[in-house]
């Protein structure tokens, strides 16, 4: 990575780029696919990559599915040969922090089923999750609500059943007991629910949490390099083996700079060759393609 302007990767430079990567780490959502579609190309590109010998793996900020719920999708989407132990959602990033902290009380779920599931599979005991999405809260004069002194963490990921409730007893774990451990799984600020429009990401429900408790969280999600250091470390690879491809320059890119990775936009998803270019943006990958199989090109 470097600070210079990315540079269209050209035909004539796809041979040597490909040669020198051993592993590709590929973002999920606008690499290999959008919402519920994959991308054209997508595939077989990635069959190319798998009869060259490369390792594939793919990272998701997104916690809503756990590993075993990205691996039906793989499998939906016709990736037929993706394994579970290629896929690193935020979820089980989450599960595998506490796991490492040795976290051997509940954890408070503000979030969905991928942590829940997550958190079963790591043997980590957790309350709340969407089973709270539909309590109200009885602010009749005096009312005091209860909260469980075991909880030794809040996990706070997307959640499109995020209440009051949740909020309060997530607040109440962090200030009240002692040690309370905060983990956001990602601090993506908005997300593409829908191709229409930008919707509020786990930013803005960590950020509530955040304002209420007055904690900082531990993420797990990209940026922040957890993740990488796993990978590496599972897979016995070093970060100048490795090529981070994604859409996204605040949460990709960045992570594949701060890792010390060879980086590549795709601007398939949700970063324009205008804003990349823009005097405003800082964060540069080393090259850019239009699409993930376009790096692939010349192979066909
Ligand atoms: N978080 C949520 C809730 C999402 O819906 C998405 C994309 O669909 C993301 C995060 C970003 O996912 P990725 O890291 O695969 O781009
Ligand atoms: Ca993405």
């Amino acid at each position: 990575a470097t600070t210079s302007p990315a540079t269209f990767l050209e035909d004539e430079d796809k041979q040597s780029f490909i040669d020198t990567v051993d592993t590709f780490i590929f973002d999920c959502d606008g690499v290999i696919w959008k919402g519920d579609s994959i991308i054209e190309g997508v595939p077989e590109a990635l069959d190319m990559l798998k009869a060259k010998g490369k390792k594939m793996i793919f990272v998701t900020n997104n916690s809503t599915k756990s590993r075993a719920g990205y691996l039906s999708k793989f499998h939906g989407l016709g990736l037929t040969n993706v394994k579970a132990e290629e896929i690193f959602s935020s979820s089980f990033a989450a599960a595998a922090y506490f796991q490492s902290i040795n976290m051997k009380k509940k954890v408070y779920v503000v979030g969905e089923v991928g942590i829940q599931e997550e958190l079963d599979l790591a043997g980590i005991a957790h309350i709340g999750g969407p089973e709270d999405g539909d309590k109200k809260i009885d602010l009749s004069p005096g009312q005091f609500m209860e909260h469980d002194p075991d909880v030794g963490a809040v996990c706070v990921g997307f959640d499109r059943n995020i209440n009051y409730y949740k909020i309060q007893y997530a607040t109440l774990c962090l200030r009240e007991n002692p040690g309370c451990v905060f983990v956001g799984t990602n601090l993506d600020a908005v997300t593409h629910l829908t191709s229409a429009q930008e919707w509020a990401g786990n930013g803005s429900m960590v950020g509530a949490i955040k304002g209420s408790s007055g904690k900082e969280p531990v993420v797990v999600g990209k940026p922040a390099p957890f993740m990488l250091d796993y990978i590496c470390e599972q897979n016995n690879i070093k970060p100048e083996q490795i090529c981070m491809v994604g859409d996204r320059l605040d949460t990709d890119i960045q992570f594949g700079i701060d890792g010390g990775l060879r980086t590549l936009l795709v601007l398939s998803g949700v970063t324009t060759e205008e804003t990349l270019k823009s005097p405003e943006n800082a964060i540069q990958p080393d090259y850019y393609v239009s699409a993930m199989p376009d790096m692939l090109s010349v192979f066909k």
